[in-house]
Protein backbone atom coordinates (compact mmCIF):
# COMPACT_ATOMS: atom_id res chain seq x y z
CA UNK A 1 0.00 0.00 0.00
CA UNK A 2 3.01 2.81 0.69
CA UNK A 3 4.75 1.50 -1.93
CA UNK A 4 1.08 2.34 -3.85
CA UNK A 5 1.16 5.34 -2.64
CA UNK A 6 4.74 6.96 -3.12
CA UNK A 7 4.14 5.78 -6.98
CA UNK A 8 0.74 7.89 -6.91
CA UNK A 9 2.29 10.64 -5.57
CA UNK A 10 5.01 10.56 -7.74
CA UNK A 11 3.02 10.26 -10.92
CA UNK A 12 1.10 12.78 -9.93
CA UNK A 13 4.24 15.27 -9.79
CA UNK A 14 5.29 13.97 -12.59
CA UNK A 15 2.46 14.78 -14.29
CA UNK A 16 1.75 18.41 -12.87
CA UNK A 17 5.50 19.23 -14.05
CA UNK A 18 4.83 18.34 -17.15
CA UNK A 19 2.01 20.75 -17.24
CA UNK A 20 3.83 23.37 -15.81
CA UNK A 21 7.39 22.68 -17.35
CA UNK A 22 8.11 23.90 -20.71
CA UNK A 23 12.03 24.17 -20.49
CA UNK A 24 15.24 22.59 -21.23
CA UNK A 25 17.21 20.62 -18.52
CA UNK A 26 20.30 22.40 -17.95
CA UNK A 27 22.74 21.99 -20.54
CA UNK A 28 25.66 20.92 -18.05
CA UNK A 29 23.88 17.37 -18.12
CA UNK A 30 23.09 17.18 -21.55
CA UNK A 31 25.78 14.78 -22.29
CA UNK A 32 24.64 12.45 -18.98
CA UNK A 33 23.12 9.18 -19.49
CA UNK A 34 20.28 10.25 -17.47
CA UNK A 35 19.61 13.38 -19.32
CA UNK A 36 15.70 13.26 -19.88
CA UNK A 37 13.92 14.87 -23.34
CA UNK A 38 10.87 14.45 -24.08
CA UNK A 39 8.41 16.99 -24.68
CA UNK A 40 8.03 19.07 -21.83
CA UNK A 41 12.45 18.82 -21.42
CA UNK A 42 13.18 19.45 -25.28
CA UNK A 43 17.14 19.50 -26.65
CA UNK A 44 17.46 22.89 -29.18
CA UNK A 45 18.92 22.29 -32.82
CA UNK A 46 22.09 23.14 -31.26
CA UNK A 47 22.65 20.05 -29.78
CA UNK A 48 24.91 17.48 -31.96
CA UNK A 49 26.51 14.59 -29.81
CA UNK A 50 29.43 12.54 -30.64
CA UNK A 51 28.49 9.88 -32.93
CA UNK A 52 29.41 6.48 -34.46
CA UNK A 53 28.22 4.02 -36.71
CA UNK A 54 26.98 0.91 -34.78
CA UNK A 55 29.02 -2.38 -36.45
CA UNK A 56 26.06 -4.41 -36.04
CA UNK A 57 23.00 -5.83 -38.21
CA UNK A 58 20.62 -3.62 -39.85
CA UNK A 59 20.43 -0.47 -41.55
CA UNK A 60 23.36 1.93 -41.42
CA UNK A 61 22.91 3.25 -38.33
CA UNK A 62 24.91 5.48 -35.67
CA UNK A 63 25.06 6.50 -31.73
CA UNK A 64 27.21 8.12 -29.34
CA UNK A 65 29.93 6.59 -28.70
CA UNK A 66 28.93 4.93 -25.03
CA UNK A 67 25.74 3.85 -26.67
CA UNK A 68 27.32 2.27 -29.73
CA UNK A 69 29.55 -0.12 -27.93
CA UNK A 70 26.95 -1.20 -25.84
CA UNK A 71 24.64 -1.86 -28.28
CA UNK A 72 27.06 -3.93 -30.51
CA UNK A 73 27.36 -5.56 -26.69
CA UNK A 74 23.80 -6.40 -26.61
CA UNK A 75 23.53 -7.58 -29.98
CA UNK A 76 26.29 -10.06 -29.36
CA UNK A 77 24.39 -11.35 -26.55
CA UNK A 78 21.49 -12.09 -27.97
CA UNK A 79 22.87 -13.58 -30.95
CA UNK A 80 24.10 -16.21 -28.61
CA UNK A 81 20.91 -16.75 -27.24
CA UNK A 82 20.10 -17.24 -30.83
CA UNK A 83 18.16 -14.01 -31.33
CA UNK A 84 18.55 -12.11 -34.58
CA UNK A 85 18.20 -8.60 -34.32
CA UNK A 86 18.30 -5.42 -36.42
CA UNK A 87 18.98 -1.92 -36.05
CA UNK A 88 16.41 0.38 -37.72
CA UNK A 89 16.64 4.09 -36.89
CA UNK A 90 18.98 5.40 -34.16
CA UNK A 91 20.80 9.33 -34.27
CA UNK A 92 18.47 11.69 -35.69
CA UNK A 93 19.17 15.25 -36.37
CA UNK A 94 16.94 18.20 -35.24
CA UNK A 95 16.78 18.52 -38.99
CA UNK A 96 15.60 15.07 -39.96
CA UNK A 97 12.98 14.95 -37.04
CA UNK A 98 11.59 17.81 -38.62
CA UNK A 99 10.63 16.09 -41.76
CA UNK A 100 10.52 12.80 -40.15
CA UNK A 101 7.21 14.55 -37.89
CA UNK A 102 5.77 16.72 -40.30
CA UNK A 103 5.70 13.40 -42.78
CA UNK A 104 3.74 12.15 -39.73
CA UNK A 105 1.37 14.43 -39.00
CA UNK A 106 0.51 14.78 -42.92
CA UNK A 107 -0.19 11.28 -43.03
CA UNK A 108 -2.03 10.42 -39.94
CA UNK A 109 -2.91 14.15 -38.25
CA UNK A 110 -1.18 15.73 -35.47
CA UNK A 111 -3.01 14.14 -32.13
CA UNK A 112 -2.21 10.51 -34.04
CA UNK A 113 1.20 11.50 -34.58
CA UNK A 114 1.85 12.51 -31.63
CA UNK A 115 1.07 9.42 -30.00
CA UNK A 116 4.31 7.81 -31.93
CA UNK A 117 6.36 11.04 -33.28
CA UNK A 118 8.02 13.28 -31.24
CA UNK A 119 8.40 16.83 -32.63
CA UNK A 120 11.78 18.23 -33.15
CA UNK A 121 13.63 18.76 -29.94
CA UNK A 122 11.71 16.30 -27.99
CA UNK A 123 13.34 12.77 -29.58
CA UNK A 124 16.07 10.89 -27.74
CA UNK A 125 17.19 10.15 -31.25
CA UNK A 126 18.85 13.84 -31.38
CA UNK A 127 20.94 12.67 -27.91
CA UNK A 128 22.34 9.63 -29.76
CA UNK A 129 21.09 7.28 -27.02
CA UNK A 130 18.10 5.50 -28.42
CA UNK A 131 17.55 2.88 -31.47
CA UNK A 132 14.60 1.33 -33.02
CA UNK A 133 14.86 -2.65 -33.43
CA UNK A 134 13.44 -4.97 -35.18
CA UNK A 135 13.98 -8.55 -35.77
CA UNK A 136 16.37 -9.89 -38.64
CA UNK A 137 14.36 -10.08 -41.85
CA UNK A 138 11.23 -7.72 -40.51
CA UNK A 139 12.00 -3.44 -40.24
CA UNK A 140 8.30 -3.33 -39.09
CA UNK A 141 7.86 -1.08 -36.28
CA UNK A 142 5.07 -1.46 -34.34
CA UNK A 143 3.62 -3.33 -31.04
CA UNK A 144 4.01 -6.92 -32.90
CA UNK A 145 7.61 -6.59 -32.30
CA UNK A 146 6.93 -7.03 -28.37
CA UNK A 147 5.58 -10.46 -28.83
CA UNK A 148 8.52 -11.87 -31.24
CA UNK A 149 10.93 -13.64 -29.30
CA UNK A 150 13.39 -10.79 -30.32
CA UNK A 151 11.30 -8.42 -28.74
CA UNK A 152 11.08 -10.09 -25.64
CA UNK A 153 14.45 -10.86 -25.28
CA UNK A 154 14.97 -7.04 -25.12
CA UNK A 155 12.42 -7.03 -22.86
CA UNK A 156 13.86 -9.00 -20.47
CA UNK A 157 18.08 -8.25 -21.48
CA UNK A 158 18.38 -4.44 -22.62
CA UNK A 159 18.96 -3.35 -19.01
CA UNK A 160 22.16 -5.80 -18.89
CA UNK A 161 24.03 -3.60 -21.45
CA UNK A 162 22.53 -0.37 -19.82
CA UNK A 163 19.30 0.38 -22.49
CA UNK A 164 15.64 0.43 -21.02
CA UNK A 165 12.71 0.17 -22.86
CA UNK A 166 11.64 3.23 -23.07
CA UNK A 167 7.99 3.48 -23.29
CA UNK A 168 5.88 0.98 -21.37
CA UNK A 169 2.44 -0.50 -22.27
CA UNK A 170 0.46 1.67 -19.65
CA UNK A 171 2.68 4.23 -18.88
CA UNK A 172 1.28 6.87 -21.83
CA UNK A 173 0.39 9.05 -19.72
CA UNK A 174 3.83 9.54 -17.91
CA UNK A 175 6.00 9.61 -20.98
CA UNK A 176 3.58 10.92 -23.27
CA UNK A 177 3.98 7.99 -25.96
CA UNK A 178 2.24 5.07 -26.93
CA UNK A 179 3.83 1.53 -26.44
CA UNK A 180 7.13 1.08 -28.08
CA UNK A 181 8.53 -2.39 -27.39
CA UNK A 182 11.12 -1.48 -30.42
CA UNK A 183 12.78 2.00 -28.79
CA UNK A 184 15.36 1.03 -26.27
CA UNK A 185 17.19 4.40 -24.87
CA UNK A 186 20.91 3.75 -23.07
CA UNK A 187 21.32 5.27 -19.80
CA UNK A 188 24.01 3.15 -18.50
CA UNK A 189 24.24 -0.10 -16.92
CA UNK A 190 23.52 1.50 -13.34
CA UNK A 191 20.25 3.26 -14.21
CA UNK A 192 19.05 0.60 -16.39
CA UNK A 193 19.13 -2.05 -13.95
CA UNK A 194 17.49 0.47 -11.24
CA UNK A 195 15.09 1.53 -13.70
CA UNK A 196 14.17 -1.92 -14.66
CA UNK A 197 13.86 -3.13 -11.27
CA UNK A 198 11.37 -0.35 -10.26
CA UNK A 199 9.26 -1.27 -13.07
CA UNK A 200 8.36 2.40 -13.63
CA UNK A 201 9.27 5.02 -16.74
CA UNK A 202 12.03 6.89 -16.88
CA UNK A 203 10.09 10.23 -15.82
CA UNK A 204 9.08 8.57 -12.41
CA UNK A 205 12.47 7.47 -12.17
CA UNK A 206 14.03 10.95 -12.17
CA UNK A 207 12.03 12.33 -9.92
CA UNK A 208 12.41 9.30 -7.50
CA UNK A 209 16.27 10.23 -7.85
CA UNK A 210 15.50 13.43 -6.88
CA UNK A 211 13.86 13.07 -3.60
CA UNK A 212 16.53 10.03 -2.93
CA UNK A 213 13.55 7.43 -2.67
CA UNK A 214 14.60 5.19 -5.38
CA UNK A 215 16.04 1.99 -3.16
CA UNK A 216 13.04 2.21 -1.26
CA UNK A 217 10.55 2.15 -4.17
CA UNK A 218 13.03 -0.86 -5.53
CA UNK A 219 12.95 -2.98 -2.41
CA UNK A 220 9.43 -2.38 -2.06
CA UNK A 221 8.69 -3.55 -5.80
CA UNK A 222 10.39 -6.69 -5.82
CA UNK A 223 9.60 -7.66 -1.65
CA UNK A 224 7.89 -10.75 -2.18
CA UNK A 225 4.34 -10.95 -0.91
CA UNK A 226 3.51 -13.29 1.62
ZN1 LIG B 1 12.50 5.39 -31.44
Amino acid sequence: MVLQNIVSVLTLSVTLLQGSMNVAMPDKNIDGTLFLVNRQHMVTEQYIPQVRKTEVYGMSQSMRVDAATALEAMFAAAAQDGIKLATVSGYRSYAKQTTIHARKVKKVGSESADLYSAPPGASEHQLGMAMDLAQKGSSQLNGGFGNTKAGQWVDANAYRFGFIVRYQQGKEAITGYAFEPWHVRYVGKEYAKAIFDLGEPMELYVSANRLAVCDYLIRQANEVQP
